[in-house]
């Protein structure tokens, strides 16, 4: 009987929202119920938050550091947001993709649609909040950005929607129930390993058309 599918060849899952939409829970959810499922630690030069701990949630670098990785192009992409760089290291893709994970990218649109025009296999994910109120009391309690950081961070969200046009996916975080969205993602992530392709064209010929 054919009961495996062809190895892995490590789909990008992009995976983008305003800030305050409840990314990092979501991903959070989706790396615990899949071991299959890698989440991509990108760099940055924003400070660490109290909870955030260096080479989980980040690779918290300084800017001579970041720069330089700019220089030696060490990013697969880079973007400056909100006054800070953030990027996506080819070490941490070559190496997950090196144990025949599936990626998960945390990134702003402009980074998800450099990663989509580099040529991998992707699949865009845009996270949305309940509502903009919702969205904004969930910035404000989470009280990690200062004020004037926080209204930028809801101006950026404004513009941020009008990209979900060119994301494959959308997917509402409703308040208190972080689970919906992950089952959600899951099942969209099952229907794309299931997706015909050349790699999986190649693996049906070798055993049943011989
Ligand atoms: P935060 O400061 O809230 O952790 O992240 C701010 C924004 O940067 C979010 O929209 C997040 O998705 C985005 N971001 C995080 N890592 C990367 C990255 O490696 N590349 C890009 N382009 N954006 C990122």
């Amino acid at each position: 009987m054919w009961n495996k599918r062809p190895a892995h060849k490590g789909l990008f899952i992009l995976i983008s929202g305003p800030s305050g939409t409840g990314k990092t829970s979501v991903i959070k959810g989706l790396c615990e119920s899949d071991a299959t499922l890698a989440f991509s630690i990108s760099a940055t030069t924003r400070p660490p938050r109290s909870d955030e701990i260096d080479g989980v949630d980040y690779y918290f670098l300084d800017q001579t550091e970041f720069e330089d990785q700019i220089s030696s192009g060490g990013f697969l992409e880079w973007v400056k947001y909100g006054g800070h760089y953030y990027g996506t290291l080819k070490s941490t893709v070559e190496s997950t993709i090196a144990k025949g994970k599936d990626l998960i990218l945390e990134i702003d649109v402009q980074g998800a649609m450099k990663v989509k025009d580099l040529g991998f296999r992707c699949i865009s994910i845009f996270l949305l909040p309940p509502s903009l109120n919702s969205l904004e009391k969930r910035l404000r309690n989470r009280k990690t950005e200062s004020d004037s950081e926080l209204e930028q961070r809801l101006l950026t969200a404004k513009s941020e929607f009008a990209s979900v046009k060119d994301y494959n996916y959308c997917i509402l975080n409703p308040d208190h129930n972080v689970e919906e969205a992950v089952t959600q993602i899951r099942h969209i992530i099952s229907a794309e390993r299931c997706r015909i392709d050349e790699q999986l064209l190649d693996a049906i010929s070798q055993e049943f058309c011989r």
